[in-house]
């Protein structure tokens, strides 16, 4: 039997961890955490918050690979009622339909926006300025960037397409990606994999004693283990605003800024176990340029709380903010593609994992496609070296 070492216990590690246990190798998962899920984990409380606004895209393989094992649970679907009362705001005021030089980007036939050039050029060509600018400000809601026009045209045009595509690609489990975390977690339990929590690897030699390490942790973090500098890419910067209100009829399900980057979502419009009854549940994410603070993203996402929800002040009853600086996911400048990110077959037995490394897909899947590739690369490799010997 085959024996893997998987360091990092988010959805990369837990991938990585049942997909080499079912191909039948012994798996042992090390988790610096108490807890496994990483980012994808759900806050405990009255407030069950995932770590900013989080949405599982169905169009997705990680999607197909964990209905197969029934590792999604029940869904909360968003109500015809409330999902028509997603509202964008542009040239100052909230509507409910998007700019027609916007619709211009989405029609079908376009042909792909090359890597080469930067989305904003690309997207003027056909929209025109404003409908181009409006379209990289709706993008954000997958991208987390300031400024998805200045990245890679065809980058941002898949970004675009999965998350304006109808029906929507975007679901929720009910109460929370941790709900899938912890299916994934008794899935690897009942395959025998070994998950050691509280359990940080500080040097891989001391863990791995010759096994293939699969290092799933984020891309930071790979980079002290490894002690390796090339291991960066860039990434997103946002303020993350996480507000409970009192129930009042009327207010938005979403506000997507078209006249900036920013994100609101009323997640217990599709999901009442997240906040206590008679409150809801609103997460917001404002992404923010260098140069700016949390504050000012923070003050944008309160205007846009202003036109969606009449009277939020007075009805506040938790909030907490913070700030997600490179822990949303790569993101490809113009002239790069995720064939440019760090490799994952980093030689000796070591692959890696996560959401900024060489895999395709949008956000999570790039960690669920790099993980099933270095268990593939693993295990291969592993077999070769048993055959040599
Ligand atoms: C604000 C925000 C919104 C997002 N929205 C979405 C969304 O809508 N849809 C979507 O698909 N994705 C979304 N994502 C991205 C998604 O959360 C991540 O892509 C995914 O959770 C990353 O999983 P991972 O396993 O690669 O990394 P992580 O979740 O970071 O897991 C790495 C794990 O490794 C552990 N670790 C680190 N160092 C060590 C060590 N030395 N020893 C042992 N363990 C270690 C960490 O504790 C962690 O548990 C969002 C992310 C953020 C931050």
């Amino acid at each position: 039997m085959h024996r893997i070492t998987v360091i990092g216990g988010g959805f990369a590690g837990l991938t990585a961890a049942i997909t080499a246990a079912e191909a039948g190798a012994k798996v042992t998962v090390y988790e610096a955490h108490h807890t496994l899920g990483g980012r994808a984990r759900t806050a405990e409380g009255p407030y069950r918050t995932n770590e900013g606004p989080h949405a599982l895209y169905s169009g997705g393989p990680h999607w197909a690979w964990l209905r197969q094992r029934d590792l999604i649970g029940p869904l909360a679907p968003i109500p015809p009622l409330e999902a028509a009362r997603l509202r964008l705001r542009y040239r100052g005021v909230l509507r409910r339909t998007p700019p027609f030089a916007l619709l211009k980007l989405l029609r079908r036939g376009l042909p792909q926006a090359p890597v080469d050039v930067d989305f904003m050029t690309w997207a003027t060509g056909i929209a025109g300025e404003e409908g181009a600018r409006a379209a990289a400000h709706y993008s954000a809601v997958a991208l987390f960037h300031h400024d998805p026009g200045a990245l890679s045209a065809a980058f941002v045009q898949e970004r675009l397409r999965r998350a304006t595509k109808l029906p929507p690609e975007a679901h929720y489990p009910r109460g929370g990606w941790a709900t899938v975390i912890d299916r994934m977690a008794a899935r690897a339990w009942n395959l025998g994999v070994r998950m050691e929590t509280l359990s940080r690897v500080d040097r891989l030699d001391s863990r791995a004693a010759g096994a293939p390490v699969v290092v799933a942790t984020s891309l930071d973090a790979a980079r002290r283990l490894l002690k390796d500098d090339s291991l960066t890419w860039s990434s997103g910067r946002t303020a993350l605003l996480d507000l409970a209100v009192r129930t009042r009829r009327g207010d938005a399900f979403v506000v997507s800024d078209l006249d900036a980057t920013g994100w609101l979502e009323r997640f217990t419009a599709q999901d009442r176990s997240l906040a206590p009854a008679g409150e809801q549940l609103i997460q917001g994410q404002i992404p923010v340029a260098p140069h700016e603070s949390r504050a000012d993203g923070i003050a944008r996402a309160e205007q846009l709380l202003d036109l969606g929800f009449p009277g939020w002040r007075g009805r506040v009853t938790w909030r907490r903010e913070s700030m997600a600086n490179g822990r949303t996911g790569a993101v490809d400048l113009p002239g790069t593609s995720w064939r440019d990110r760090p490799a994952v077959d980093r030689g000796a037995g070591v692959y890696l994992a996560g959401d900024q490394v060489a895999a395709p897909g949008v956000l999570s899947e790039v960690s669920f496609n790099s993980a099933l590739t270095a268990v593939s690369l693993a295990l291969g490799r592993h077999a070769l070296d048993l055959k040599g010997a």
